[in-house]
């Protein structure tokens, strides 16, 4: 099992965009699948951030002042190194997650689709647009679009390269700076993608990667930056939602799940089956998107339960640095802690292990099996709160009406999966979902890459949007400019103000008679 070298971590530190490194404690980042020391990286300060704020302001006055379809090319090139470093990225972030192989590649895939599609649509979507003045003739109106300036990214642990990266990417094509600060634990894939960045030839100080932990680095950035994209669960969203408030500073926050799949009595059991395998398992249920709560029509309950446990007793859960195996480890003792203690609840109040139920010390510190429950009821955690990790319940149910009903019965609202006989019926299914998005016939995978789409939560899933034109607006800030010609709206010389008020009107109301009003 080939770890990546130990100069790759030193190389990647150098990257950290803190002046006096060498004055901060380090935090030591160890790999997942054995324990093993990868690197260090500095515990940053609110002064670092403050620093890194300062610089990237005056790089961002420069930068703004680019066409957007100059700033496009860095992207555009950003895209093809992506793919030709793919080994290498995914050997970093399979390094400090524990993940496997087919998990770190959605995350590559997932920043070369954001590079490809934002690269492409940022020229035309920032580009200053007409729109009809109040009256024809007198105003001519414009609506120019503009960077918020310095942007916030604040990055979990599951997806440490695309949750940075792909958030950082549109921030910075609309002409924002991005202070990013990855998650503590997973600091290297966010500097493995900032510096492929920096060879495409994004200035240093645009993109300022600041690590340490998250109520003081974090909690500095929001103080000093413009704009916030949060990723991470609802607890911290809330709390750093406030944080925002405080300041009238606008915030995107992506958060957590409890995402429901529902399959009718008339879908292709065994096609989803084999697909649910992935749709709750990928990086081993850490996923915001992921299946946690499995609808099954009762006449085809068990059929499902059967064919789900086996294919997921099938799966191979190693740790393996290619494409060997299906599951992967979790990334800490607190993840491990959660699985363990949401399955001792629900296994003490009458649920049924169907397969799994373990953890898999014997592979590595941290493994847990994939485990499917049956028999969960409301009194159970793991019936509402995320667990966010590899444990999936399994429901009978009479109708599609029962099974909408119970998906929607959650204060989350991020991700749902569908599965019905035809694709009409599951996307009418769709329709009744209180999701940001729907996948039919799939678990997750393709609204997440459907990059034009956006993608984000109701409820406590979250706030905003990423992905499509969304996804870019919301790191800017529209102006429109109107300007009036020949006459203003005061009366025209010798002109009573009743018969001026009378004309004004009789315009005002026509207007519905000319096109785009
Ligand atoms: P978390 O909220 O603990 O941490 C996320 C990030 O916030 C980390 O970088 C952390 O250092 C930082 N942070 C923590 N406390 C902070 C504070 N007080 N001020 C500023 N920053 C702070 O979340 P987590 O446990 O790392 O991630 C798991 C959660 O994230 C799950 O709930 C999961 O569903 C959610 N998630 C959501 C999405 C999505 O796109 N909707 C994606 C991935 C993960």
């Amino acid at each position: 099992m080939p770890v990546p070298e130990t100069e790759v971590f030193d190389r990647l530190r150098t990257l950290v965009a803190i002046d006096d490194a060498a004055a901060r404690p380090p935090r030591g980042i160890d790999e997942v699948f054995t324990g093993k020391p990868l690197g260090t990286v500095p515990i940053g300060t609110a002064e670092d951030v403050a620093a890194a704020v300062a610089r990237a302001r005056v790089a961002q006055s420069h930068w703004a002042a680019r066409p957007a379809r100059e700033r496009a090319r860095v992207f555009h090139r950003y895209r093809s190194l992506v793919v030709a470093q793919r080994a290498a990225l995914m050997d970093v972030i399979q390094a400090e997650t524990g993940k496997a192989r087919w998990a770190a590649q959605e995350e590559v895939m997932g920043l070369m689709f954001a590079a490809r599609y934002f690269a492409r649509v940022a020229p035309t979507l920032l580009d200053e647009r007409r729109v009809p003045g109040a009256f024809p003739v007198l105003n001519r109106a414009f609506v120019d679009v503009r960077p918020k300036g310095v942007v916030a990214v604040i990055a979990p642990w599951n997806y440490p390269l695309v949750l940075s990266l792909g958030d950082a990417i549109p921030a910075l094509l609309a002409g924002n700076a991005v202070i990013l600060k990855p998650d503590s634990s997973t600091p290297f894939s966010a500097l493995a993608g900032a510096e492929l960045l920096y060879r495409a030839g994004l200035p240093r100080d645009l993109l300022a990667v600041v690590t340490g932990p998250g109520p003081v680095v974090g909690a500095a950035m929001v103080d000093c930056c413009d704009y916030l994209m949060f990723t991470g669960s609802s607890a911290t969203g809330r709390t750093l939602a406030q944080r925002c408030g405080a300041r009238l500073i606008g915030f995107s926050a992506e958060l957590g799940g409890k995402n429901p799949m529902i399959v009718t009595d008339d879908a292709d059991i065994g096609r989803a089956a084999r697909a649910a395998v992935r749709a709750c398992f990928s990086n081993a249920g850490q996923l915001c998107i992921s299946i946690e709560r499995i609808y099954v029509h009762r006449a085809v309950a068990e059929e499902f339960t059967e064919k789900f446990t086996a294919a997921v007793s099938a799966a191979r859960l190693g740790a393996a640095y290619d494409n060997s195996v299906d599951i992967g480890s979790l990334i800490s003792a607190a993840q491990l802690r959660t699985v363990t203690d949401h399955l001792t609840d629900a296994v003490a109040k009458g649920a049924q292990v169907r397969t799994g139920g373990a953890a898999r010390p014997d592979i590595g510190p941290l493994f847990f099996e994939p485990t499917v429950l049956t028999g969960v009821t409301e009194e159970m955690v793991c019936a509402r709160e995320e667990t966010f990790g590899p444990l999936v319940s399994i429901y009978p149910v009479d109708s599609v009406a029962e099974a909408v009903a119970a998906a929607n019965d959650t204060e989350y609202g991020l991700n749902a999966s569908v599965w019905a006989g035809g694709l009409a019926e599951g996307e009418r299914i769709a329709r009744l979902l209180k999701t940001g998005t729907v996948c039919v016939n799939e678990g997750y995978a393709p609204a997440w890459g459907t990059t034009a789409a956006p993608m984000g939560g109701t409820g406590i899933s979250g706030v905003g949007r990423r992905h499509g034109p969304e996804g870019l607006l919301e790191y800017t800030e529209p102006q429109s400019v109107v300007s009036t010609r020949f006459l203003n709206l005061d009366p025209p010389p010798l002109v009573p103000r009743d018969l001026w008020q009378r004309v004004l009107m009789t315009i005002a109301r026509s207007l519905r008679l000319l096109p785009g009003r």
